[in-house]
């Protein structure tokens, strides 16, 4: 019996894969049985060549409309090696959220003039960010006295700064953008101004820009908007800045279907109403409830399906018109200024780049009929759900052959010994039960979900990581760490 799926049929919420993980998973199954008999579980594998791919695909929509500008890849999204010193080898600039991110770029190859140091900033981070030419992504009137001060202090060189605003302008009572712990909300530029002014001679304001955290394109269009009303109040003031800086937030797809991805979702609200059977370990809701007979709450997940996301999404908010600015497109009114443009995609540049393996160690049957199977890794090597990301993983079984058997409704238990550790919480449907030394792939976890929340419990293995690359129609690999672009098999690109 399959009670999750009763009278609807499997509900797959299939990933979307492109064609460098789906030849991975399709082709090279046995390869990747051999690394993780080799490595453990789990296992993290990076793809450093999509990266550039991803690259690319952001740089031909500045192309097309004529834009110059840069694409900083916000390493905080993974902390890969390969990755990082792959991208040093693209026209991409990074940005680095802590010292420890400044230091791995600056050892990967990256220089400072490519770099724009991020989020809360140690005396040592913003000390290493000014020696070295980065540009500092200010937070408000504070950060920008702090780094005055250690310019002056230590006869650094003036050091370029864009000014990080939030909170952008109202029509009547509705708040355009929301409130952020980063920035300076709009209304206070002036005092921004004011403290750059007294630092001229250490400090070169070269933009204005924000980071929203959300996926809403009107909210992103109003900051656009007010960053360019910006611009002229630095001109105005006497600097000559030259960038706006839109931030990152340009998503992923992760889904193959729209249709499963609603289907799904408005099966979660009809278990949460009661019905249809529970479709998650403890009738969680994923952030919906019932109270008095009606649904209530907001549904607390990634749209894993989104029509725009990373380039698409970039390319899509560009053409939306300035309601402020005569309603002409944003791009248009960025070409026009010759302000050159600023990106900091994080999830979408590593969209497709990486996948986290796991071994399949016991498989039982609950009551419901549903089985519990558990994996050698725990919920924060696939931070998949924790991201409020739902997409199935790929079953490559054992010995090779194809999957065959009937549909299965399973739950993803993790190897601590703690009742909360479920890789899913929901109730995942796979073609076939998976079988002990199968491996499950989560696909696509390289934006977040490899292993920013991993930890040592239980003295659990950390998950090792690797590159993979194909050469010549066969997959190659290595550590992370011993991955250097100009000495993979292959050899350098030149
Ligand atoms: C996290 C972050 C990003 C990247 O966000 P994504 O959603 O991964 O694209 C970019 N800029 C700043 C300042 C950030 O904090």
């Amino acid at each position: 019996m399959n009670t999750a799926g009763t009278g609807t049929g499997p509900l797959y919420l299939e990933p979307r894969l492109e064609r460098r993980p789906a030849a991975l998973l399709a082709s090279g199954g046995p390869f990747l049985h051999a690394l993780v008999a080799a490595l453990g579980s789990p296992l993290n594998v990076v793809l450093p060549d999509q990266i550039a791919e991803n690259v690319e695909r952001f740089r031909a929509v500045f192309r097309a409309r004529r834009l110059t500008g840069r694409i900083f890849f916000a390493h905080k999204a993974n902390r890969s090696s390969a990755l990082v010193r792959h991208l040093v080898t693209t026209d991409a600039a990074l940005d680095a959220a802590s010292l420890g991110e400044l230091r791995h770029a600056l050892a990967s190859g990256w220089t400072g003039d490519r770099i724009m140091a991020t989020g809360p900033k140690d005396p040592e981070f913003l000390w290493l960010a000014a020696r070295t030419g980065a540009t500092v992504n200010a937070d408000g009137p504070g950060e920008l006295e702090r780094a005055a001060g250690l310019v002056r202090a230590y006869g650094l060189p003036r050091l370029r700064v864009v000014l990080r605003l939030s909170e952008f302008g109202t029509t009547g009572t509705t708040l355009l953008s929301r409130r952020s712990r980063f920035g300076t909300p709009a209304k206070s530029l002036k005092e921004l101004l004011d403290t750059a002014d007294r630092h001229r001679d250490a400090l070169e304001p070269v933009g204005v820009g924000y980071h929203l955290d959300t996926t809403s394109p009107d909210e992103k269009a109003a900051a656009l908007e007010g960053c360019l009303r910006a611009m002229e109040e630095l001109y105005a003031h006497g600097f000559s800045p030259r960038a706006v800086d839109i931030g990152g937030g340009f998503g992923v797809s992760y889904l193959a279907h729209a249709e499963q991805w609603d289907r799904y979702t408005t099966e979660l609200t009809r278990a949460v109403m009661g019905r249809r059977p529970p479709m998650t370990w403890g009738g969680h809701g994923y952030g919906l409830r019932m109270e008095n007979g009606t649904v209530k709450g907001a549904l607390g997940l990634y749209p894993a399906h989104r029509p725009l996301a990373g380039a698409d999404y970039l390319d899509d908010l560009l053409s939306r018109p300035a309601p402020g600015l005569g309603g002409r497109p944003l791009g248009t009114l960025l070409l026009e200024s010759l302000h050159e443009l600023y990106v900091e995609p994080g999830r979408a540049l590593v969209d497709q780049c990486g996948l986290t393996l796991g071994t399949v160690r016991d498989v039982r049957q609950a009551e419901g009929g549903e089985h519990l199977v558990t994996l050698a890794m725990n919920a924060g090597d696939a931070g998949l759900e924790d991201h409020g990301v739902l997409v199935d993983p790929v079953l490559l079984p054992r010995d090779g052959t194809p999957a065959e058997g009937r549909p299965a409704t399973v739950y993803l238990m993790g190897n601590l010994c703690l009742e909360a550790d479920l890789i899913t919480r929901r109730a995942v449907h796979l073609p076939r039960l998976p079988h002990p030394g199968d491996l499950l792939a989560f696909p696509n976890t390289a934006g977040y979900c490899m292993d920013f929340g991993a930890t040592r419990a239980q003295r659990q293995p950390l998950a090792r990581r690797v590159a993979v690359f194909e050469e010549e129609g066969s997959w190659h690999w290595c550590l992370d760490e011993q991955y250097w672009p100009i000495t993979r098999p292959g050899g350098p690109r030149t």
